[in-house]
């Protein structure tokens, strides 16, 4: 299966607009995945998601595997018949979270053994069984497990962390290859491999070329945007790019600021998720062609002016700024969902303008017409 085409390649820079072809349908790149950790978009309906122009959707292994737990995503047919949802889903190997979340944490190089953070229950997960519950999930993109370290981390920590990645994403593509083979090929998932490398720039291009040598349908950058410098993760980023073949998908795993959206799809990054969309909106935070906005800020109290008037969301036709304002100092729910909806659509709209650009050979000068709006207020 040819699942990933390149369409257009922008003139001047690495940006492109590309298609991925999945099991359940065609994911057009760049795009924003909005975050379904748990199943579920946080307050937003499939009406919302579909509406948005949401194309593929991110969820996560460690958390499904607990909760609700395998076997009764597979009396529902898997998460999509669970959760209502027709699209892609693509699903992180649960790496991050056993590694961020879990207590009584122990890698050993078969695998890594950790206590559950909701009831303290011990599991073991191996490269092989993430890509056995990937299978019982029924996502259309799978990653492999890997091991994730803290930032900052010493280039030894580093190293060994690397190591251990590399080898895993060795074994889970063998599991994969021997799991899929009977497959109908217009029904197989696609497994992505993890780049990690922290911010060592030849562990980072190390990586990215062994990942390449397995073959992988796509590669996800995990380890960056932890808390290193912009610069830091910019290098680190393009040391991975330099590094990967230019056939294949590349996922930047949990970028979601529209300037560093910009800046990685200018370097040929594909695809993006990321949960501060929809978490800010709980908080009230608007994302904006003209920057940021906190819609409980006094100036807005009688502004009868929509969110964003480059929006075409359903809260920004249908909604005062001064509405808004309202609603969030009353703690009123239907807040969280019309702030949740603008800030995935505005994400949305984004990426599509960056395709739309690259397509024209336009990039440069539209990613400067991003950046003076956004960042002028
Ligand atoms: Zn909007």
């Amino acid at each position: 299966m040819e699942h990933f085409k390149v369409l257009h390649n922008d003139k001047e820079t690495a940006a492109r607009a590309a298609v991925v072809k999945t099991n359940r349908g065609l994911v057009h790149t760049p795009v924003f995945m909005p975050v379904a950790t748990q199943g579920t978009v946080k307050a937003v309906s499939q009406r919302d998601l579909a509406e948005i122009g949401a194309e593929c959707l991110l969820s996560n292994t460690y958390h499904l595997y607990l909760r609700p737990g395998l076997p009764t995503l597979e009396k529902f047919g898997g998460l999509n018949g669970f959760m209502n949802h027709p699209g892609p889903v693509l699903t992180d190997s649960g790496g991050f979270q056993v590694y961020s979340l879990s207590r009584l944490r122990k890698i050993t190089d078969n695998g890594v053994h950790f206590s559950s953070h909701i009831d303290g229950s011990p599991h073991f997960f191996t490269p092989e069984k993430v890509i056995d519950y990937q299978a019982s999930i029924g996502s259309s993109i799978w990653t492999c497990l890997d091991v994730c370290v803290k930032n900052p981390a010493s280039r030894e920590d580093a190293m060994d962390a690397l190591k251990k990645t590399k080898h895993w994403a060795e074994r889970a593509k063998a599991h994969f290859i021997e799991k899929t083979r009977h497959m109908d090929p217009a029904k197989r998932p696609l497994l992505f491999g993890i780049v990690q490398g922290s911010i060592y720039t030849d562990l980072r291009a190390e990586a990215a070329r062994h990942m390449a040598e397995l073959d992988m349908d796509g590669f996800a950058v995990g380890g960056l945007s932890v808390g290193e410098s912009k610069a830091q993760m910019m290098e680190s980023l393009a040391a991975v790019m330099e590094n990967l073949p230019k056939n294949k998908p590349v996922y930047f795993m949990g970028l979601g600021t529209p300037d560093d959206i910009w800046n990685s799809v200018e370097l040929g990054v594909d695809m993006f998720d990321c949960v501060l969309p929809t978490r800010n909106a709980r908080n009230g935070q608007a994302l904006t062609s003209r920057g940021k906005m906190y819609v409980k800020n006094a100036p807005y109290k009688n502004d009868d002016s929509p969110l964003d008037p480059d929006c075409d969301c359903i809260c920004c036709r249908n909604y005062s700024k001064g509405y808004l304002s309202h609603l969030f100092k009353s703690k009123e729910l239907l807040v969280s969902q019309l702030l949740s909806i603008h800030n995935l659509r505005f994400l949305i709209n984004q990426t599509k303008i960056m395709r739309l650009a690259a397509a024209a050979g336009t990039f440069k000068q539209a990613k400067k017409a991003f950046m003076d709006a956004y960042q002028k207020e």
